[in-house]
């Protein structure tokens, strides 16, 4: 089985599962999470008994503009990461096996099977997490001091549309996309956040401390909410 609904279908087996979990991913489509050991002669039914949740989900996501085809998109052969003002040119070399991305000055080397564009671009798109974090981290902790808004974790992940978040414990949140933001919205973002390390709502006194710190503040949220068209398909 391959396809379920029209939907490109994946099973992948993790170790660390309980039990078996259906996931909608855009981009990609269907995946199926088993635990290890289970019987893939089962997930035609499970995903019979999910089909309602599976059509209510995907009508949702594609209201929201989501493509769950999983047409791989493009690899780039170039990265621009506006947030950094660095644009690399991208290479491909064919190796069996993992992929393995590596940067040399302006370019960065992406080492993996060349009939598995798949592949390729999920090695690509896990080195650009990583560089937004390295990115994003010492950007926070400079912004965090000079505010003198502590927080207690940063995580940066791949997130769909939103952009940042910030939990009662102080965790804030950072989407990896931001890297394709210019740098002044990436600095209004980190600014966002760290003002709900105050003010754990949007009520009028958070708004009060973010436009103390920064009085452009309508036109910098306005600007943010545009932000995704910016980001390439193949990070998207
Ligand atoms: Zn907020």
């Amino acid at each position: 089985m391959t396809e379920y609904l029209g939907l490109p279908l994946s099973v992948r087996d993790n170790p660390r599962a309980r039990r078996v979990l259906v996931k909608l991913i855009p981009g990609q489509g269907l995946q199926v999470v088993v635990p290890r050991g289970f019987d893939p002669g089962r997930v035609a039914g499970i995903l019979a008994s999910k089909r309602s949740w599976i059509e209510r989900t995907r009508a949702v996501l594609e209201a929201d503009g989501a493509d769950l085809t999983g047409r791989t998109p493009d690899l780039p052969d170039e990265a621009a990461f506006r947030a950094t003002g660095r644009t690399c040119r991208v290479d491909y070399l064919d190796r069996p096996g993992r992929t393995t991305v590596i940067e040399n000055g302006p370019r960065i080397l992406v080492r993996g099977p060349k009939d598995d564009p798949a592949a390729l671009l999920d090695g690509l798109v896990r080195f650009t997490t990583a560089k937004a974090r390295e990115f994003l981290l010492p950007r926070l902790d400079e912004a965090s001091r000079r505010l003198d808004m502590p927080y207690s974790a940063l995580r940066v992940r791949r997130q769909r549309t939103r952009w940042g978040s910030c939990s009662a414990r102080g965790v804030i949140s950072l989407n990896a996309k931001l890297l394709f933001l210019p740098a002044e919205l990436v600095d209004h973002l980190l600014l966002h956040e760290l003002c709900h390390t105050r003010h754990l709502n949007h009520s009028a006194q958070y708004w009060a401390l973010v436009a103390s710190h920064q009085p452009d503040f309508v036109r910098l949220e306005k600007a943010l909410n545009r932000g995704i068209a910016d980001v390439p398909r193949w990070f998207a």
